[in-house]
Formats: C-alpha cells, structure tokens, sequence
C-alpha cells in the first residue's frame, strides 16, 4: 500500500507540472495543430490523478489502471489515448508486488515506450512524442546497463528527452493533426514532445 501511494503522489506530481504548462501547450498546438493539447492533457491528468486518488489502498497496478482509463477517457485526442495507454501498461509491468527492483523500472520503461509505438505507430522523425520518447527509453536502459542506480538513469533520461523534444523544433511532422500545417510548425517543437519531456523531468526531480 506504501508503494501505492508513492504511484498517487506521483500522479499529483504529473498533474501539477501539466497544470503549470497548460497554456504554453495549448500555444504551441496551434501553431501547426487544433490547439488543444494544454486543455486535452489538462483534462487527463486532473482525471488521472483523481482516479489514482480514489483507487489508493491497492495494488501500484490497480491504480494506473484506474488512472490510465480515466485518462484516455477524458482526455480526448491523441495524447490521451495514447498517455491513457502507456500509464496502463506501465501499471501491468509493475503489478502487484512489496519493492521495486531496476528490471522493474526497465519493463515498466520498455512497455509504457511499447504501448505508445503499438498504438500511434509514429516513427522516430515523424515529429511526435515518439521523438522525446525513445531517446528517454534508449538513454534510460543504456544507463542501467552503464551500472547508474535508477534515479541516476532516470535523471539522464528526462534530460535526453528534453533536449529531444526541443529538437524536434526542426522535423517536418509527418503524423498527427499538424501534418497538413508542415510549414508552419517548422523551428516550433512538437507539443507532445515538449509536454512528455516536461512530465519525465518532473518526476525525476520528485524521485530524487
Ligand atoms: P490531437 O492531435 O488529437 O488534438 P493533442 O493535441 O492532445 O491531440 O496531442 C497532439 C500530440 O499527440 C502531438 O503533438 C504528438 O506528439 C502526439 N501524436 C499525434 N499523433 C501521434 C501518433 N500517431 N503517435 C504518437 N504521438 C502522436
Ligand atoms: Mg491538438
Ligand atoms: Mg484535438
């Protein structure tokens, strides 16, 4: 249960970062976008969080089951599926169990990473999350593999995908509602990048 209610702290921490952001998001998908990535995550992380919240007392599983669903559900949109869909997934890796070893943290990685490619099917370039994703999964498992403990991993991960998601300011995007506004979005980053980067950052700092 103590592991529990780390996974609801964690939530809250995800919602406040979201929260604090919701306007530069919002922004930064109408450039190229419908310009409702900071309402649409807004939505799925208050709802996440107050799923995880009422689902406290059971398994680190149950409850980002609980808050994944609420997520895609009331999020709308892209993210929000796909979001809804990782956090789930990362819940079925960790299930049920007293402490948390570093293969853990590696299969919760590998299968929140899984979840978003089997589900959006964007390619590394397409100009999408996917592109601050899989430097984060990348840098955190070659950093385990190096022998860094996993908050050390965890940390040059978030950092990965920060710079990566500032990167993608230079991809012409290639999925997603901002394909048919290409031009436009150039030396902007992808929304979904950016606001990835900002949650992995945030929780590296909480676990710390
Ligand atoms: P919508 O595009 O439905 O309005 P959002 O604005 O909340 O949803 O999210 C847009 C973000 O979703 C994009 O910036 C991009 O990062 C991400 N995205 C869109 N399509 C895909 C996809 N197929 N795979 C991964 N990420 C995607
Ligand atoms: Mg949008
Ligand atoms: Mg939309």
């Amino acid at each position: 249960a103590e592991l529990g209610q780390q996974a609801v702290a964690l939530l809250a921490q995800v919602r406040d970062v979201v929260v604090e952001h919701e306007e530069e998001l919002g922004k930064l998908d109408a450039i190229a976008g419908d310009g409702d990535h900071g309402i649409g995550m807004r939505r799925g992380v208050d709802a996440a969080a107050a799923a995880g919240e009422a689902a406290s007392g059971s398994s680190v599983a149950r409850i980002l089951l609980a808050a994944g669903e609420a997520w895609s559900e009331k999020a709308g949109g892209t993210s929000g599926a796909l979001w809804g869909s990782a956090v789930i997934a990362a819940g079925q890796a960790l299930g049920n169990r007293d402490s948390y070893t570093d293969a853990d943290a590696r299969a919760a990685v590998t299968a929140f990473a899984n979840a978003i490619t089997e589900l959006g099917k964007a390619e590394p370039g397409d100009k999408t999350m996917v592109d601050a994703l899989l430097p984060f999964r990348d840098t955190f498992l070659a950093e385990l593999d190096g022998g860094a403990s996993a908050n050390q991993a965890l940390s040059a991960a978030a950092a990965a995908a920060e710079s990566a998601a500032a990167a993608t300011a230079d991809l012409r995007p290639l999925k997603g509602r901002a394909r048919p506004l290409a031009e436009k979005s150039l030396g902007h980053p992808d929304p979904g990048a950016v606001s990835f980067g900002l949650i992995v950052n945030r929780i590296s700092q909480f676990i710390d």
